[in-house]
This record gives C-alpha cells, structure tokens and sequence, in this order.
C-alpha cells in the first residue's frame, strides 16, 4: 500500500491462516480431507491470496460458490481440485471441463442436463452429490415420504453417461447451535445422509469417494461428521467454535482518525441528531463509513479501539465517515490507526450490535478498502 491511500485498509494476516489451518486440521481424524471454503472472496480475504496459501499448505480440495470465483482462481495458477457449490447453468458445461472443475448436482434433472452437455462435448464432468437433509436450500430432496425417490434419483443421476461423480455431501443449517434441539436436528442430519449413502451403495452399488458435510460448527461441535473431507470456511478467517482452537482473526480492519475537535456540551452529532454530547468532547473523525463495511445498524452501540484504549463511536455511522469520543484517549491524534475490528477489537460486538454474524461483516468490507497482506512469523 502505498502511503497516499492510507485512509482505510484490511489487514489480511496470511501467517494467522496458516495457524488456523494448521489448528484445524490437528483436529481430523487420520487421512480426512481438506477443502477450504473460499467462495465470496474468501469471506473478504482475497480468495486468490487465501487459495495459493491452501494450496501450498496441502489443502486438497478448495471450494467456491460460482463458475467466475472458479476461473479467478484457475487463471491464478490454482490446480488443486475446486467444487463449485452453487448452480452453473448447463450451456457452460465445456467452460466447466475446460478448466477442470468439480460441479454441484443438486437435483436429478441437472445431472441429466449436465450429463446430456459433457456427452456431446464428449467429456467426462466431475460431480459432487449434493443432499438436502434439512436445510431446505440446494439438493435431491430425501427426508421423509422422500427418502426411497431420493435414494432412486442420486442412482440414477450416477449411471449417467458423461458424469464422474466423486463426491456426495450435505449441508447443515444449526450445527454452530449447540441447544439440545439444534443437536438434535444437526443428527438427524447426519443420519439420514448416511442412510442414503448407504441405499445408494446396497442398491445402486454406487460408492462415493469423498463424502462430506462438516462446516465450521460441524468441524467443532460435531467431529464425529468429518467422515473423508471438511468443508469449514469461517474458522480458517479465524472465528466460530467460541475459539476452542484458539484461532487467530485474520483481517484487521483499520482506519485512522482524519480531524479532531472540541465539541461542546449538548451538541448533536452526525445524521439524524442521534447522538448528543452530555460533556465537552474531544471528537475524532474516522475516515470510515458504511460504504467500507461498517454496518450502519452499529451506529452508536459500538467502540473501536484507538491509541490502547476503547473509544465509543458516536451518533450515525455515514457513508465514508463516522465519529468515535477520544476524550479519555490522551495518546490519540490526528493519523492514529482505528481498528475497527481485528485481533484487538471482538468483530462479534459489532456483528451483535449490527443484528448480524461475522460472515456478513467480512463480506461486506468493500471494493474500495485495499487488502495489505502481512505475513507475521508463520
Ligand atoms: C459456506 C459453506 C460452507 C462453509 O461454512 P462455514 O460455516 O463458513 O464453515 C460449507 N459448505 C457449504 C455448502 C457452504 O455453502
């Protein structure tokens, strides 16, 4: 970075995903697989940065929501297996064999698509199985009155012709929850994908390779799920599981402060007059808003640290800029660094206060805020 653009950056810690990579694969059992979830830019990371380091750490297998996120990566010198988990249309089947990726099959009537393309391309897709246990989102329905129409179609989507399927998995939807309802859904989940697993094998005499259904909660709470691959994304940026792998945040989230004044008492402060200054205060300016990926919804509720110390942001958080109380805080002055979230300030206050989950505030931190890449001692 240069130091003309030192308003507002990301700090990605490339050492402190080695560490969590390194945390978590301690955990699997012997020979289990590892697919780093990198899809959304690697939750705001730099999927390209974050995939080379997987790669190079011995990840085996990458994964990616879209066919654009898969072809960043491939014309990035990434050749580790990737599985796109979202929908490709069929029209882009050579695209998909071209670059030798691993395509969802999330309903029977997309095998026959996909396996009616590759068979005129004269190619063979490789194709991961993908079951909907329970959280009603992509995947061959099979729980209940289903179960036998499932089991039936994953049969027949693997007798296709031009389809190589590798892989089956299933997706969680309250593993991170650990009440004795969510325990009991998340089991549940995991009994029937085992059980059509094993239809599929006893009847179709299909076995799967890879089969796979443990995110981040599941790879916590759950490792009795890991069967021959893990599928976590959150944990490797550094958060889930209360930190019982004692990982590291990886993104640093920092801005400076731009201007510093003397309000005086019973002065409203930013849009909509909702903050009002009970003393004279000495109030920063943070050259960080909405429009870099601080949630609007934290306005007020919030601190950011400064200069060592916890500075409350006050009154509505604006497009590029947002205003903190460093009254208390002597050291702080104009340029002094603003971390906004990062290893010294929870990410989860602000999720909290913004109604909303880690994931989404990493997602969020914008185009505009340049990504420095760190290596600490890894
Ligand atoms: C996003 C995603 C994951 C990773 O979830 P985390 O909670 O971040 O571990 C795993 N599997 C699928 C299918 C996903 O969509």
């Amino acid at each position: 970075m240069t130091d003309l653009t030192k308003r507002t950056w990301a700090e990605i810690d490339l050492s402190a995903i080695g560490h969590n990579y390194h945390a978590i694969r301690a955990q699997l059992p012997e020979g289990c697989r590892f697919l780093g979830v990198v899809k959304a830019d690697a939750y705001g990371h730099g999927a390209l940065r974050v995939s080379s380091l997987l790669q190079s750490l011995g990840a085996e297998y990458l994964a990616v929501s879209c066919l654009d996120e898969a072809i960043e990566l491939r014309h990035g010198g990434i050749e580790i297996p990737i599985l796109i988990l979202g929908h490709t249309p069929a029209e882009y089947t050579k695209v998909l064999l071209d670059y030798s990726l691993t395509q969802t099959s999330s309903a029977l009537a997309k095998a026959l698509e996909y396996s009616e393309a590759a068979s005129r391309l004269g190619g063979r897709l490789k194709m991961h199985i993908k079951l909907d246990t329970g959280m009603a989102r992509l995947g061959y329905l099979c729980d209940g009155a289903l179960f036998e129409e499932g089991v039936q179609n994953v049969i027949t989507s693997c007798g296709l012709p031009g389809l190589d399927f590798e892989g089956i998995y299933t997706h969680f939807s309250v593993s991170d929850e650990t009440d004795e309802g969510s325990r009991a859904f998340t089991k549940k989940q995991f009994r029937l994908f085992q059980a059509v697993i094993g239809e599929v094998a006893s009847q179709g005499g299909f076995h799967f390779s890879i089969r796979h259904c443990a995110n981040s909660g599941a790879v916590v709470n759950y490792p009795e799920t890991a069967l021959d691959m893990v599928r976590p994304g959150l944990l490797l940026y550094g958060y889930g599981g209360e930190n019982r792998f004692d990982l590291r945040p990886a993104m640093r989230l920092v801005s400076t402060i731009s201007t510093i004044k003397h309000q005086e008492p019973g002065t409203d402060v930013s849009y909509g007059r909702h903050f009002r200054t009970s003393r004279r205060t000495r109030m920063g300016v943070v050259a960080a808003g909405y429009a870099d990926g601080i949630p609007r919804l934290s306005s007020n509720k919030c601190s950011y640290r400064v200069a060592g110390a916890d500075a409350p942001q006050l009154g509505t958080v604006c497009m590029d800029m947002c205003m903190v109380d460093l009254t208390d805080i002597y050291d702080a002055e104009v340029g002094s660094e603003v971390e906004i979230f990062g290893p010294n300030n929870d990410i989860c206050r602000i999720a909290d206060a913004a109604q909303t989950i880690p994931y989404e505030l990493l997602c969020s931190v914008s185009k505009r805020v340049p990504r420095v890449y760190v290596r600490g001692s890894y």
